[in-house]
C-alpha cells in the first residue's frame, strides 16, 4: 500500500510531466508524477522549434538543471547525450505537390519554401526520439528523487480539504496521493477533463486533420529525388532534409522528420473531408493509396518499412473549455491541440510550463493566485485562437501555395520576432507565444484566412497585404520577392 502526500500530483510522465516534476523539485514543491504506461514507449510530437529550445535553455539556465541544458541545441546534444536518438534540425522546407502528377521544381523555387533556423548544425534544432527523450527526462526526475509510478490506473480524484485525494492502483497495489493541486499532463488521456467534467470550449475550432504515421527505415532523401528532377540546390540555404520537412498538397499535408539512427518519422495530416476515413482500409492501403497520388513522395518512400505499429487517428483537434480551476491545471497539450504544422505543439508546452513554475514560485497560496490561473487560462485561449487561424488557413491555401505560403509568414515573423526579443533578453514575462495577444496581428490574420480562398482578391494583394501586416514583426525579409521563398538565417 502506497499512501503519499505531495503539494502537487503531475498526471502524465510525457516529455511535459518529467520535465514539469524536475522544476517543481528545484523550487520546492514536493510532488509525485503519475503514469498509466510506461517508458520508454512510442510518442509522437518530435520536431523542435528555436522557439523550443530557447525556452529548455532557459529553464535549464534558471532552475540549475545541466544534464537538460545540452538538449537545447544538436551540437551540445550530441557532445553530451550521444545515447539519447535525436534528429538534426536546420529549418522548415516545404514542397508543393499537384496530387496525380510528379513533382517538377522550379527555377524560381515557386513550389518550395526553406525557412533556416540555424546557422549550421551546431546551434540547429532536432528531432526528438520521444521513447528515448521522454525515458531520459522521466529518469532525471527520478534521479532527483520525484516518486514515479508507471503503470498506474487512477479513479476520480476526491475533494480533500482545499486539494484532491487520488486512489488507484499500481499493477495490483493500491495507492493512494493526497495533493494540493493537480497538474494535468496527460495529454490526449485528459485526465482532468473526463474527471471533472470539462467539456469542450464553445468556440470551437476551424481547424479539421487527422493524421496517419508511422516510423519508417530506408525512407530516401528528398534531395536525391529533387536534383535527379532538375533541381538545383545552389541556393538552398541548408540541406533541405535536415529539417521538419513537409510534402503539401490539396487536402493535407506531410511530415518527414529523420532520425540520426536510420529511423525516420513520417505521416500525413489530411482534411477529412478531402480523405475521409474509411476503417474498412487498413492504415497500409490508405498510406499506400495517398503515395499513388503523390509519384515524387512514393519514389521517397518506395523502399521505407514501418516499424512500429501504424497510427491512424479521427479528428486531431481539441480545445476544453477552460484549462485550469483553483485546484488545478491543465498543461497546454492537455487542454489543446491542433495539427503538427509548423511544429508548434511543444513550444507551446514549454510556454506553460515556464509560465506555470513561474506562477508556482510566486503566487501560489498568496491571494493572487486565482487571477493568475485566470491569466494562464486566457493567454492560452488566445494561442489556440491564433494558431488556430494558422492551421486551418493553410489548410484552405494548400490548393494555392503562394498564398499559403504568404499567410505562414504570420506564423515565421511573430515566431523569429519572438525568438530574437527573448535571445535579446527583452521578452516580457508573461507575453503571448508568437504575440496571439497583438490586436492589429490578430486582426490582420482574421482577414487574411477570410481571403484565402477568395478569387475576387488578386493574390498579390494578398500577399502585398500580409507583407505590411507583418512589418513590424519582420525582421528577417520575409515576403521579400527576390529571396525566391529561400531565407537564410
Ligand atoms: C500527429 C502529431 C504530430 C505532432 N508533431 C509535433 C511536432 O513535430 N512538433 C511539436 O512541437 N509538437 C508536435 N505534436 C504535439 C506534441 O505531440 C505534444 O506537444 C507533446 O506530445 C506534448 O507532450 P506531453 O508530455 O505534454 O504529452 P504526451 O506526450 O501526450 O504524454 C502524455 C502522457 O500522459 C500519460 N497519460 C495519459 N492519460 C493518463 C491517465 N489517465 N493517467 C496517467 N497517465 C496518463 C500517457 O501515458 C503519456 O505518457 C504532434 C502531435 C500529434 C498528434
Amino acid at each position: 500500500m502506497v499512501d503519499l502526500k505531495a503539494d502537487i500530483v503531475v498526471i502524465g510522465a510525457g516529455f511535459s510531466g518529467s520535465l514539469l516534476s524536475l522544476l517543481l523539485k528545484r523550487i520546492g514543491r514536493s510532488c509525485v508524477l503519475i503514469d498509466r504506461g510506461t517508458h520508454p514507449r512510442f510518442a509522437i510530437g518530435e520536431s523542435s522549434t528555436p522557439m523550443a529550445n530557447l525556452i529548455l535553455e532557459d529553464l535549464a539556465r534558471r532552475y540549475d538543471l545541466p544534464r537538460i541544458a545540452p538538449l537545447a541545441s544538436y551540437g551540445t546534444w550530441k557532445r553530451v547525450h550521444p545515447e539519447i536518438v535525436c534528429g538534426l534540425k536546420r529549418g522548415f522546407s516545404y514542397f508543393h505537390h499537384t496530387l496525380g502528377q510528379d513533382f517538377r521544381p522550379r527555377s524560381d523555387h515557386a513550389n518550395e519554401l526553406l525557412v533556416a533556423a540555424s546557422a549550421g548544425a551546431d546551434d540547429a534544432d532536432t528531432h526528438w526520439l520521444r521513447s528515448d527523450f521522454d525515458q531520459f527526462l522521466a529518469d532525471e526526475a527520478v534521479g532527483e528523487g520525484v516518486p514515479y509510478f508507471d503503470l498506474t490506473t487512477l479513479e476520480s480524484p476526491v475533494p480533500h480539504g482545499l486539494g484532491w485525494e487520488l486512489r488507484g492502483h499500481r499493477q495490483g497495489e493500491p495507492l493512494t496521493v493526497v495533493a494540493d493541486l493537480i497538474v494535468d499532463a496527460s495529454g490526449d488521456g485528459g485526465f482532468v477533463a473526463r474527471h471533472l467534467g470539462i467539456g469542450p470550449h464553445p468556440d470551437g475550432l476551424q481547424t479539421r486533420s487527422r493524421a496517419l504515421f508511422s516510423h519508417f527505415t530506408n525512407v530516401k532523401r528528398w534531395q536525391d529525388l529533387y536534383v535527379a528532377r532538375g533541381g538545383s540546390v545552389a541556393d538552398h540555404p541548408y540541406p533541405c532534409d535536415d529539417a521538419a520537412l513537409h510534402h503539401v498538397f490539396d487536402g493535407g499535408w506531410m511530415w518527414i522528420l529523420p532520425f540520426d539512427n536510420g529511423v525516420t518519422s513520417a505521416g500525413f495530416s489530411l482534411d477529412p473531408d478531402q480523405f475521409p476515413l474509411d476503417k474498412s482500409v487498413s492504415p497500409q492501403a490508405e498510406w499506400d493509396s495517398i503515395l499513388s497520388r503523390l509519384p515524387a513522395v512514393a519514389e521517397q518512400f518506395a523502399d521505407a518499412i514501418p516499424i512500429v505499429p501504424w497510427r491512424q487517428t479521427g479528428r486531431m483537434q481539441r480545445r476544453l473549455a477552460r484549462s485550469t480551476g483553483p485546484n488545478w491545471v491543465m498543461l497546454p497539450n492537455t487542454a489543446t491541440f491542433l495539427d503538427p504544422l509548423h511544429s508548434t505543439g511543444n513550444a507551446l508546452t514549454l510556454v506553460g510550463i515556464e509560465r506555470l513554475v513561474e506562477m508556482l514560485e510566486g503566487s501560489w497560496r498568496r491571494p493572487d493566485w486565482i487571477n493568475q490561473m485566470q491569466r494562464y487560462d486566457d493567454l492560452l485561449q488566445q494561442e489556440t485562437g491564433f494558431l488556430d487561424l494558422i492551421v486551418s488557413g493553410s489548410f484552405k491555401g494548400f490548393r494555392e501555395f503562394e498564398r499559403m505560403i504568404a499567410l505562414s509568414m504570420f506564423y515565421f515573423s511573430a515566431a523569429t520576432w519572438s525568438e530574437a526579443e527573448r535571445r535579446e533578453e527583452r521578452a516580457v514575462r508573461g507575453s503571448a507565444f508568437l504575440s496571439a495577444d497583438h490586436p492589429d496581428l490578430k486582426g490582420a490574420l482574421i482577414q487574411s484566412v477570410s481571403e484565402i480562398g477568395d478569387p475576387r482578391v488578386p493574390t498579390s494583394e494578398f500577399v502585398a497585404r500580409i507583407r505590411q501586416a507583418i512589418g513590424p514583426f519582420n525582421r528577417v525579409g520575409l515576403c521579400e520577392p527576390t529571396k525566391l521563398n529561400l531565407y537564410g538565417v
